[in-house]
């Protein structure tokens, strides 16, 4: 890291006598699954915080179409779904967390449908559906293709019912506040209507979710720009594999419209991935063709575009009967009727995005992390539930599981008399030049798309890591006062370590493919990459 990263403890001057403060027994940052689960299971005990920086519905968690993986047929089988989740980890997953987080998954969305989450049923039992690297139909959906916002809903209102809960949107965390004696004692943020505020807790719960916004090409929503794991690392914590992002093969590809994912559930059901000449080829890279894993289907795809010298590849559903696509995958639908495009006729133009941070904050099976009183679950923890590669459908069953052990275990210990010290935390501050982080952001995500992106080679890792240096000497220095220079500084901390990473696991495993080290190496790297500010 450069001096300026090293050296600076908070992004903001913080003067506790002069800041507005609250307090509570439990913080929970973030309002998507891991984190309204959180708040729901930590209220049975004691009175909780919610915040985000938006609104409660602006969340990763909200835009998740194709389900939540789970055995809920007799078929099925907790080892099945374990084996399953084993395999696509590649060498680096938990068996004891996998084997946690599959057993309970029934139970925790036999309580969601009772909350009011309506999964769609077939004859009266959840249905479920295939997707890739699962072996048995053990994927939930809700509204067909609505699952995240149908769990976010059902979660949102359980939370806003709850007297014991108060919940603070538009609320920005800027960083955790920590000492020696105590570790996490809240955090410093900027409430858009009230302007800076403390608030101490016994406990805190970070929620955060993804880091997707670091690409230019990415599924995820303007709020997963890494926040929380940027954070993490200032206040101290251990952080895990953080060169593993996931990257969704098949994103809606029209110049000028957001990367709308069309989910994998697609695949599962029957829809064929083409090239531009209209030929079928997922056949030629892998045996499952389009029920292979995630991160072979883009490949394969970044591949043949290559290959055809195209900017896309294009998803076949011709042969669907229409009332049933839009029934099944009504978002997509409406989707592709915003532009024109008649499923039945024409083909889908789509192309890989940045989806799903593997690594994160290091947490063990109470989701504590290395500092205390911090807890850390959903897409910002690292618990080792994915390994090397993610499982579709387990991150919503991550999140769900993970979030209710966070809320316990951050409420059984409650500190009966916590002692607020006084913070006097004063910055420099830098006269040199004035900045545009708009572009410092766009030029990021373009960089990380080119040089950390699906396919890396060590010229350009190296290259990223140094333009990020560079780019740290005059963004670090300064202190902001709005959310646009705190994301900036975030995301200028995380895609550094994600370069460095990605630059020390010279081999390729699950998600991280190395051009110049093509294959495993497990004598040198079946080990977690790991991070901890010095
Ligand atoms: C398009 C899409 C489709 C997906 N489909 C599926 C699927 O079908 N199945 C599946 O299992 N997974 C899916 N995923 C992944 C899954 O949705 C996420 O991994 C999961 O929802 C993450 O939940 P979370 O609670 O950890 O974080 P999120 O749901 O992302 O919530 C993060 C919260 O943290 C808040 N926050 C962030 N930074 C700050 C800050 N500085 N201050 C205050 N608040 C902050 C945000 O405002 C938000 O409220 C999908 C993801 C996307 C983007």
């Amino acid at each position: 890291m450069t001096e300026q990263t090293e050296f600076r403890r908070y992004l903001v001057d913080i003067d506790s006598n002069k800041t507005n403060q609250l307090f509570t027994d439990c913080l929970v940052i973030g309002s998507g699954i891991a984190g309204l689960r959180a708040a729901i299971e930590a209220s049975s005990n004691c009175n909780v915080i919610v915040v985000c920086k938006d609104t409660l519905e602006s969340s990763n968690t909200f835009k998740a179409q194709g389900g939540i993986a789970s055995v809920l047929k007799s078929a099925d089988s907790f080892e099945s779904h374990a084996a399953d989740t084993i395999k696509t980890g590649c060498g680096l997953s938990d068996k004891e967390v996998i084997d946690m987080v599959v057993c309970q998954g029934p139970e925790l969305i036999l309580e969601l449908l009772e909350w009011g989450a309506e999964f769609d049923l077939n004859d009266g039992q959840i249905a479920t559906t295939i997707e890739g690297g699962h072996s048995h139909a053990r994927v939930a959906h809700a509204h067909g293709d609505e699952t995240g916002r149908i769990i976010a809903e059902s979660l949102i209102k359980k939370v806003k019912g709850n007297p014991r809960i108060k919940i603070l949107e538009k609320f920005y965390v800027v960083d955790l506040l920590t000492n020696d004696d105590n570790g996490c004692i809240g955090m410093v943020g900027c409430d858009r209507a009230r302007g800076m505020q403390l608030i101490w807790s016994a406990n805190t719960i970070l929620a955060t979710g993804g880091a997707g916004q670091l690409y230019r090409e990415t599924t995820n929503p303007e709020v997963a720009t890494g926040d929380g794991i940027a954070m993490a690392y200032r206040a101290g914590a251990v952080l895990h594999d953080l060169e593993f992002m996931q990257f969704h093969p098949t994103t809606l590809y029209i110049a000028g419209a957001s990367r709308a994912l069309i989910t994998e559930a697609l695949r599962g059901e029957g829809a064929i991935l083409v090239d531009n000449s209209g030929q079928a080829f997922m056949k030629q890279y892998h045996a499952s063709a389009e029920l292979a894993p995630r991160d072979i289907v883009s490949r394969a795809i970044l591949s043949q575009m290559l290959k055809t010298n195209s900017t896309h590849v294009y998803l076949d559903v011709r042969h669907f009967d229409k009332k049933h696509f839009t029934k099944r995958f009504p978002l997509i639908s409406e989707l592709c009727e915003s532009f024109d495009i008649d499923v039945i006729k024409d083909l889908i133009p789509v192309r890989p995005s940045a989806h799903y941070m593997i690594g994160g904050v290091r947490t063990d099976m109470s989701a504590r992390t290395s500092i205390e009183n911090l807890y850390a679950c959903g897409e910002v923890a690292s618990s080792g539930l994915h390994g090397a590669n993610r499982l579709g459908s387990n991150s919503l069953l991550e999140g769900l599981v993970f979030g209710k052990i966070a809320g316990r275990c951050a409420s059984e210990k409650l500190i009966a008399d916590i002692k607020h010290p006084s913070i006097n935390y004063k910055i420099a501050h830098s006269n040199r030049t004035r900045l545009d982080t708009v572009d410092v952001r766009n030029s990021l995500r373009a960089l990380m798309w080119r040089n950390v992106g699906i396919t890396r080679w060590e010229r350009p890792l190296k290259e990223a890591s140094e333009i990020i240096r560079f780019w740290q000497r005059y963004v670090m220095d300064k202190v902001f006062d709005s959310l646009q220079g705190w994301e900036c500084q975030n995301m200028l901390t995380v895609c550094e370590l994600m370069a460095d990473c990605a630059e020390q696991r010279q081999e390729s495993r699950g998600v991280h493919f190395r051009g110049d080290y093509s294959e495993i190496n497990d004598k040198a790297f079946k080990k977690h990459t790991e991070v901890v500010r010095k």
